[in-house]
């Protein structure tokens, strides 16, 4: 085949070019990590804040007022615990409905807002100021930011965020009588009244999201291996079209978080956070005074939240067919 000689300049130039064409961004993120950061921010500004204080009112208003003024309009969800005795838990639940006529289904976008409790506890060293900028903060500001993009780009289906209460332990440490999870456990429950039978909870919400730690300035979002590998594949391959492949799943660790309680009715389920793994272990910052806004970038909000909203549409593709 005879080819033309520009044809053939240019495919030259085509080969020669290959690092500017790929560091270029494929597209500017719609979800911006700088307003993100601005409501990390502003949760981080009322000091520590966990389950049933007067500063977790504060961070709960503030969540509440933000969906109000997109002209969403947030509900509470209250409850107590017989584990957790006086104290009273909040979930904010906010309601995007979805654009298909007659479309009942329901996809979670979930996040826990409480930050750790680091008082009262028995020894010296787990009694500290903690305000979880990364750990609940993070999470929770950009799920505000995704449920503005959603607002206005709604999918077929409805999203519903949900603001977690009470997902930190009660005890110093994790797992001591399962006094954690507070929020997640009542919410799956309270979705099984809505859907009476159990089957019927995965038929209306096939997919819950979580998003937890995002916004750290070495950004690395593990391979959780307790959430469902479809939809971590849907993930990775969105990162990797968006050019955000080094960002996502390089490590595999098995994380009990959040989204557990519904994997336990068969929803399908991925957490979407920063908890090391074999080769980098616990962030150096996890439950620690270190994890306030110093550790935070507005870039790294922006890259888990414009990939979480382009991987959406394949998300509902595939589970919401
Ligand atoms: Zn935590």
């Amino acid at each position: 085949m005879k080819v033309p000689k520009r044809l053939v300049l240019l495919v030259f130039a085509a080969l020669l070019a290959p690092s500017c064409s790929t560091s270029a961004p494929v597209e500017k993120s719609p979800v911006s990590g700088k307003l993100a950061l601005e409501h990390v921010k502003k949760m981080v500004s009322y000091g520590p804040h966990p389950a049933g204080s007067a500063a977790l009112l504060r961070v709960r208003d503030y969540i509440r007022g933000e969906l109000r003024k997109m002209g969403l309009k947030p509900e509470l969800d209250s409850f107590t615990s017989d584990k957790a005795k006086g104290i009273q838990f909040h979930n904010i639940v906010c309601r995007i409905p979805g654009t298909r006529k007659g479309e009942k289904r329901v996809l979670l976008l979930a996040s826990h807002y409480d930050s750790k409790k680091t008082q009262g506890h028995p020894l010296p060293e787990q009694n500290f100021r903690f305000v979880g900028a990364n750990d609940g903060g993070s999470s929770s500001g950009l799920l505000l930011e995704v449920a503005r993009y959603l607002k206005a780009h709604p999918l077929p289906v409805e999203v519903r965020c949900v603001w977690f209460d009470g997902e930190e332990s009660i005890p110093f440490d994790w797992g001591e009588g399962e006094m954690a999870m507070f929020g997640s456990k009542h919410y799956i429950k309270k979705l099984r009244k809505e859907f009476p039978k159990e089957k019927d909870v995965v038929e209306f919400v096939p997919v819950m999201i979580l998003l937890d730690m995002v916004g750290a300035k070495d950004l690395s979002i593990s391979l959780d291996t307790n959430s469902d590998m479809e939809l971590v594949r849907i993930v990775a391959n969105t990162a990797k079209r968006l050019g955000y492949q080094k960002y996502f799943f390089r490590e595999k660790t098995q994380v009990t978080d959040d989204h557990i309680p519904f994997q336990n009715y068969g929803i399908s389920v991925l957490d979407l956070i920063q908890f090391g793994g074999e080769r980098t272990g616990t962030p150096t910052w996890w439950h620690t005074e270190r994890d306030d806004l110093t550790i935070l970038s507005a870039k790294s909000l922006e890259i888990v939240g414009h990939t979480l909203v382009r991987s959406l549409p394949d998300v509902v593709k595939k589970f919401y067919k």
